[in-house]
């Protein structure tokens, strides 16, 4: 404890300068260097890390030092410790979950949205960061053939949050309030929410923060006959019950592409149903998304016009690094009423005369980065042409992995391939039962080589395989490659029975 005679220690005329131009020049250059150097040697690194838990602990001091270390010194850890450690998620051998895109474009947006560090919360404090935030959400939203009414030029708009999670808590709460302004406060508990058991978990978890009753959320039951898209026939039953029970529906969560299988919710059909009972539609299209600027898969969009918000993640398919989700809404108003803080200390004329937008209360948090200099440069730096032929060929690299599946006759496709996610497993002929043990073997075998990393669902109590192409630096020999290494231990595993 200090003691009011405990001299304060003497403080020498400081020296430190925590950014000196030419220093910073010296050291960001070498950096650039080593993350050139580590996107080359990619392909050498495991893909899945093989580290136990605690490995890190082992191996770098858990104390900070009180002197300067070098720059050489914390590089040489990085190289030697941290980078084996890792999940390399760029690798072109990664497949699993689904692919984190990036590109220099993209990561020439985040240097400079780092460099500026422009806190902006409203427009005063970075007019530039919230009006760029509003063009590319347009431009994105012209990419996708959105309509007017979820543009800025129209009557909506757009904004940029860290992740799906975010766009759906913020609508909720836009929703969740204005139907509380109807039935009144106290009837919260009486809300209920909507998606599939394929919907993203993160559905549920957004609207368990916004007080939405766990009993509250309704996992309506996919299956094999509608390729695990949701069924507006049982949403409506579902809807029809809650009411009769006194209950308020409130939100339905439809998903473009699901997590498991991608399949896809007939997001017309669903609006027509939601609409009978007034309930705010939201469709998620975190992953497949970013395939509906292409003309040709457009369509599984169909109905957006008449949701109520739409996001997509571009930090998934189209090459921004994390974090950059889109999120679309008709009304704004709602979304603000449900968002916005108005203390004094932030008070300014441009606000006031609401001929702005200020985007801290258009989500969670108050500050917020200049992330919309990462999609600028991807738009502008590819344009709609090669974004569309960086989609194209994913899909096609995953087509051609999908016929070297069915072109082998221990294999299955066990759902429809719609976009870059091949969904297969082992099934050889004569053996029906522990057909979900043989394939956690395949997938251990194979992901414990470091060569590849793929990852599993369930989808209808099937065990099953995912193979999510569409990794920057994948090509097709790497996708043969993997074909090569499944087969080869698929054939070790059948060989040893
Ligand atoms: C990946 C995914 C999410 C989570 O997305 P983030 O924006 O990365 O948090 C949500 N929904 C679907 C359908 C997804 O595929």
């Amino acid at each position: 404890m200090g003691s009011l005679d405990t001299p304060f220690p003497e403080c020498p005329q400081s020296n430190f300068k925590p950014l000196d131009p030419e220093e910073f020049r010296k050291q960001a250059h070498q950096t650039v260097d080593f993350i050139a150097d580590y996107y080359k040697n990619i392909e050498n690194y495991p893909v899945l890390s093989r580290v136990k838990p605690g490995h890190l602990l082992n191996r770098l001091p858990t104390t900070f030092p009180q002197d300067p270390e070098p720059l050489e010194e914390i590089f040489k850890d990085i190289q030697n410790t941290i980078i084996p450690s890792m999940t390399n998620w760029l690798s072109p051998n990664f497949f699993a979950y689904f692919p984190a895109t990036v590109s220099t474009a993209g990561f020439l947006g985040e240097m400079l949205c780092t460099s500026f560090n422009s806190v902006g919360f409203n427009w005063l404090a970075s007019p530039a960061a919230t009006e760029l935030e509003s063009i590319v959400m347009d431009w994105l939203a012209n990419l996708l053939n959105l309509p007017e009414s979820f543009k800025f030029s129209g009557t909506g708009g757009g904004v940029i949050q860290g992740t799906t999670s975010e766009a759906i808590l913020c609508t909720v709460v836009a929703a969740r309030d204005q139907a509380l302004e109807k039935v009144g406060r106290e009837n919260i508990a009486k809300l209920v929410v909507y998606g599939s058991d394929q919907t993203h978990s993160t559905f549920g978890k957004a609207c368990r923060i916004a007080g939405i009753l766990p009993s509250n959320i309704r996992s309506i039951e996919t299956s094999f006959d509608t390729e695990f898209s949701l069924d507006p026939v049982r949403v409506m039953h579902a809807m029809q019950a809650d009411i009769a029970s006194g209950l308020v529906p409130l939100y339905l969560c439809a998903t473009v592409g699901t997590t498991s299988s991608t399949a896809v919710d007939p997001v017309n059909d669903l609006a027509d149903v939601a609409e009978r009972f007034g309930v705010w539609v939201h469709v998620d299209a975190a992953y497949a998304g970013s395939a509906c600027i292409c003309p040709e898969f457009r369509q599984y969009l169909h109905g957006v016009e008449r949701a109520d918000s739409v996001s997509m993640s571009p930090h998934k398919w189209l090459l921004t690094y994390l974090d950059c989700c889109c999120l679309w809404v008709k009304n704004p108003v709602l979304l603000v009423r449900g968002l916005s803080i108005d203390p004094e200390y932030l008070k300014n004329k441009p606000s006031e005369s609401k001929s702005v937008v200020d985007y801290k209360d258009w989500q969670v948090g108050v500050g917020r980065r200049f992330r919309s200099l990462r999609l600028w440069l991807v738009l502008r730096n590819y344009g709609a042409g090669k974004l569309q032929a960086h989609i194209r060929s994913d899909v096609q690299m995953a087509k051609a992995f999908e016929a070297l599946v069915d072109g082998d006759p221990r294999f299955e496709i066990v759902v429809p391939r719609q976009f870059a996610l091949v969904c297969f497993r082992l099934n050889p002929a004569g053996r029906v039962d522990s057909v979900d043990e043989l394939n956690r073997k395949l997938l251990d075998s194979v992901n414990s080589t470091g060569r590849l990393y793929m990852t599993h669902t369930v989808v209808g109590g099937v065990y099953l395989l995912r193979f999510a192409v569409g990794s920057t630096l994948t090509e097709m020999r790497h996708v043969d490659a993997a074909w090569e290494l499944i087969k080869e231990k698929a054939g070790v595993l059948l060989g040893g029975i």
